[in-house]
C-alpha cells in the first residue's frame, strides 16, 4: 500500500471514493476531520414546502398546541448523544433521553483501562450537561416500541413520541457457542459500557497468576473490528512489563485480522513486539465452552484456558426485531438513517445494518445528521431528492499496539441514488506514536462534544 498524503495508505473497499468535505476538528497534537456538525451539509439539499408543512402538522401531536414535537432518543451512548446534542442545539423539539445507566462510559480507548494502564474514571462522564441543556432523562430500559400508538414502553411508563431515534447499540449472540449462556457471568465480553470493569478483574488476575488467557474475535459485522487485537496487544504489553508467565491465545474466526486494510500492520505488531506473548490461531471457530474443565472446543481442537474473554458475534438489541424494524440489524434508508419500515423512526449507530463501520465516530455523526433532519421536518422542510453521491458520516478508529503507539483507520463513504454505499479506508501503514497521541486527543474531543 503506498502511503497517502498524510503518511496514511488509502484503500477503496467497494469501489471508488467520494469527494469529502469535512469540517476540521482541531486537537492539540494533530488535526483530523469530523462529520459536519449539524449545520450546512444537509440543509443544502433541503427546502421548505407548504405541502411538507401541512403533512407534518397533521401527524405531529404537539403542533398547533403550543407544545414542541416530542422526540424520544433511546440510548445515551455515542449515537444517542450525537442526536440529543443536535436536537438540543436546534431547540425545536421536546427531547427525552431513555438510558438505564446513570453515567456514560466509553468503549473506544477503554483497552487502556482493561489492560491496567489508566483508571476507569478516565473513560467515564456524567450526563449532567444533558440535564442542564434541558433534555428529560428517563433512567430506564426500553422493553418495547408500540409503533401503532407511537409510544416507547419501559417497565413503569409509556413515552409518546412524534419522532423516535434508536441507538441502543448491540446485543451478544450467545447461541453459537454451546455452554456460553450458563457461563455468561464468568465470561464477560466487555464490548458495552461498564462491562469493561469485569474484564479488568480477569486481566488483573491473569497478570498476577499467569496461565492461558484466550481472547477471541468473531466474524464481522461486529462493533469495532480492530478492538480484540488491540485488547490482546495492551495486555501482552503488561505481561512483558510484569514478567507474567503464560500466554494470550488469540482465536480468530477470520483468516486475517480485521478489518482487512489493517491486517498487515496488526500482524507486524504481533510478530515484532509480542511473539513470545501471543499465539495467533486464525480461521478457527469456537463451538463450545466447558467452564468445569476450563476448556474450549474449537475447529482446531480443544484449547485449555485459565481466563477467557470471548468476543461474541453481535446483533441489534431485541427491541429492534420485536418492533419489526429488521432481523439481525435494523434496515435503514441511506443517507437518512430512516427505518425502512417506519418513516418516524431513525436507527443510528451500531444497531443499523448499513455497510458503514460500527464505530462511535459514525454513530455520533449519524446522530447529529438525524437531529438535523428531524429539526427540518419539524420546521416543515422536506428533503429534495439527491441527484448525485451524498457523503455519509466519517468513521475514525484506533488500534493501539502499545499504550503509546496506535494504527489509525479512517473510513469515508458515500452513497448515490439506487447504488450500494462506497467505502474508502485510509490507514496507517504501521503503528506509530503520532496516532497514539491523536487517539487520546480524539477521545477527549469526542467526549467533550457529547457531554462537555
Ligand atoms: C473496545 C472497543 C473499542 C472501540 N474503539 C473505537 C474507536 O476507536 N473509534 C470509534 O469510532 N469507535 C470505536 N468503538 C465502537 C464504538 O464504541 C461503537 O461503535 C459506539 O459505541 C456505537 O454507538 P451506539 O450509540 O450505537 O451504541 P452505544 O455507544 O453502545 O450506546 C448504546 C446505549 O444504549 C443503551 N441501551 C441499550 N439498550 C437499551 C434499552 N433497551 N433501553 C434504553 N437504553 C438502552 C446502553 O446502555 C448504551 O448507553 C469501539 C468499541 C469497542 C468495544
Amino acid at each position: 500500500m503506498p502511503p497517502g498524503p498524510t503518511g496514511l495508505s488509502a484503500v477503496s473497499v467497494t469501489g471508488g471514493s467520494s469527494s469529502i468535505n469535512h469540517t476540521p476538528f482541531s486537537i492539540s497534537t494533530w488535526s483530523f476531520s469530523m462529520p459536519v456538525p449539524f449545520t450546512t451539509r444537509r440543509r443544502d439539499v433541503l427546502q421548505a414546502t407548504a405541502i411538507g408543512v401541512a403533512v407534518l402538522a397533521s401527524g405531529c401531536a404537539a403542533i398547533g398546541t403550543g407544545a414542541k414535537p416530542r422526540v424520544v432518543v433511546v440510548g445515551g451512548g455515542w449515537g444517542g448523544l450525537g442526536a440529543v446534542r443536535g436536537l438540543l442545539a436546534a431547540g425545536g423539539a421536546d427531547v427525552t433521553l431513555v438510558e438505564p445507566n446513570e453515567g456514560f462510559m466509553s468503549c473506544p480507548l477503554s483497552a487502556h483501562f482493561i489492560a491496567g494502564h489508566q483508571p476507569a474514571s478516565d473513560f467515564q462522564r456524567s450526563y449532567a450537561r444533558i440535564d442542564q441543556l434541558g433534555a428529560r432523562r428517563v433512567r430506564e430500559r426500553v422493553t418495547a416500541i408500540d409503533r401503532a400508538k407511537r409510544e416507547v414502553v419501559t417497565a413503569t411508563q409509556r413515552l409518546p413520541y412524534d419522532f423516535l431515534v434508536l441507538s441502543p447499540g448491540v446485543e451478544y449472540m450467545e447461541d453459537g457457542i454451546q455452554g456460553y449462556a450458563e457461563a455468561r457471568a464468568q465470561l464477560p465480553v466487555g464490548f458495552r459500557a461498564f462491562e469493561q470493569i469485569a474484564v479488568r478483574r480477569q486481566v488483573d488476575e491473569f497478570l498476577a497468576k499467569g496461565g492461558n488467557f484466550v481472547i477471541s474475535a468473531p466474524k464481522p459485522p461486529y462493533r469495532c473490528p480492530p478492538a480484540p487485537y488491540e485488547r490482546a496487544f495492551l495486555i501482552a504489553e503488561q505481561m512483558k512489563q510484569r514478567g507474567t508467565k503464560g500466554k494470550i491465545i488469540l482465536i480468530d474466526a477470520n483468516p486475517n485480522p480485521m478489518p482487512l486494510p489493517i491486517a498487515k500492520p496488526i500482524l507486524n505488531g504481533m510478530k515484532s513486539l509480542y511473539a513470545s506473548q501471543i499465539e495467533y490461531m486464525p480461521d478457527t471457530a469456537i463451538t463450545a465452552v466447558d467452564m468445569g474443565k476450563r476448556q474450549l472446543a474449537t475447529s482446531a481442537g480443544d484449547v485449555p484456558f485459565a481466563h477467557a474473554n470471548l468476543i461474541l458475534p453481535m446483533r441489534a438489541p431485541a427491541m429492534i426485531r420485536q418492533a419489526g424494524l429488521g432481523e439481525r440489524w435494523a434496515n435503514v434508508k441511506l443517507p437518512s438513517f430512516q427505518s425502512q419500515a417506519d418513516e418516524r423512526i431513525y436507527v443510528i449507530g451500531d444497531s443499523q445494518g448499513s455497510p458503514l463501520p460500527k464505530s462511535g465516530h459514525v454513530a455520533f455523526g449519524s446522530g447529529q445528521q438525524v437531529a438535523e433532519a428531524i429539526t427540518d421536518r419539524i420546521a416543515g422542510k422536506t428533503p429534495a431528492a439527491a441527484t448525485g453521491a451524498v457523503e455519509l458520516p466519517l468513521g475514525i478508529c484506533w488500534a493501539n499496539v502499545t499504550h503509546k503507539d496506535a494504527i489509525n483507520i479512517n473510513v469515508s463513504s458515500s452513497v448515490a441514488p439506487g447504488e450500494a454505499p462506497k467505502l474508502k479506508f485510509t490507514v496507517d501503514p504501521e503503528h506509530n506514536a503520532r496516532s497514539g497521541a491523536a487517539a487520546t486527543s480524539w477521545g477527549n474531543g469526542m467526549w467533550k462534544a457529547m457531554l462537555g
